[in-house]
């Protein structure tokens, strides 16, 4: 696979993903990170949407419930290059019925070197990072170049 330079934006596009029994800690942490969080544009699944943003005022934009898809829509927003960070507090302690969604989700994030935390401290990180208040060069595979390795 061949890489090349992408730019995120200043301002950049961040999913919200929380497993029921992670909700509290994905609105207990978007609450301690309100300032920086509310100068990006944020998305996240139907339920973790409308519960944080009822939570703290974040302004979410809310795709359908993971279970129905939205971690699917969410991957798809990252295959197209529109997102630039993934939060996902995913359940380390429940099977759940959209389990290949789940990893799915995480597979597509590695392949397009998309930054992903998925407990609390690493979501510190991420927010914290003098990254997140400019813009980021970074590699993302080179579609062109695939789709001509494969003509
Ligand atoms: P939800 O989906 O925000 O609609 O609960 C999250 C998930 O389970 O993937």
């Amino acid at each position: 696979m061949e890489f090349i330079h992408k730019t995120a934006p200043k301002k950049k596009h961040i999913a919200l993903v929380a497993h029921d029994h992670m909700k509290t800690k994905l609105s207990d942490w978007c609450k301690k990170h309100f300032e920086a969080l509310s100068e990006q544009a944020l998305f996240a699944t139907g339920t973790t949407a409308s519960k944080i943003s009822q939570e703290t005022g974040l302004e979410i934009e809310a795709l359908l419930s993971g279970p129905l898809g939205g971690d699917q829509q969410i991957g798809a927003r990252i295959a197209e290059q529109s997102l630039d960070m993934l939060i996902f507090f995913w359940d380390p302690l429940a099977s759940m019925p959209h389990d290949p969604d789940v990893k799915a989700l995480l597979r597509i994030a590695a392949v397009w070197n998309i930054p992903v935390a998925c407990n609390p401290s690493s979501a510190d990180y991420l927010l914290t990072s003098p990254l997140l208040q400019s813009q980021y060069d970074y590699l993302v595979p080179d579609y062109a170049a695939y789709q001509q390795g494969r003509a």
